[in-house]
């Protein structure tokens, strides 16, 4: 399978292929900066994705994996918010 599917995204952490739905998407709006969580609207600038587990979400923090992706430093609230998401 050399094609990949477009609506596979790659998690920022384990490299695994999924699924859109079984990832959480952070985008960097392009224009104000501000980091989105999951938005459905269609925010212009880079994004990075993450499963939704435990394991990749604080490995992820751990080794700053979205920071490095997204070029920006995340905040207590966006990392506090990663963690809802996965609770939802
Ligand atoms: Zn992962």
């Amino acid at each position: 399978m050399s094609r990949k599917n477009k609506f596979l995204r790659q998690c920022c952490f384990c490299r695994h292929y999924k699924n859109k739905n079984d990832l959480i998407r952070i985008t960097k709006d392009y224009k104000t900066g501000e980091l989105k969580l999951n938005n459905n609207q269609i925010i212009m600038g880079r994004s990075a994705y993450i499963c939704k587990n435990e394991d990749c979400i604080s490995n992820a923090l751990k080794k700053r994996k979205i920071e490095i992706s997204l070029k920006i430093k995340l905040t207590d609230s966006i990392k506090e918010k990663l963690y809802t998401v996965l609770k939802s």
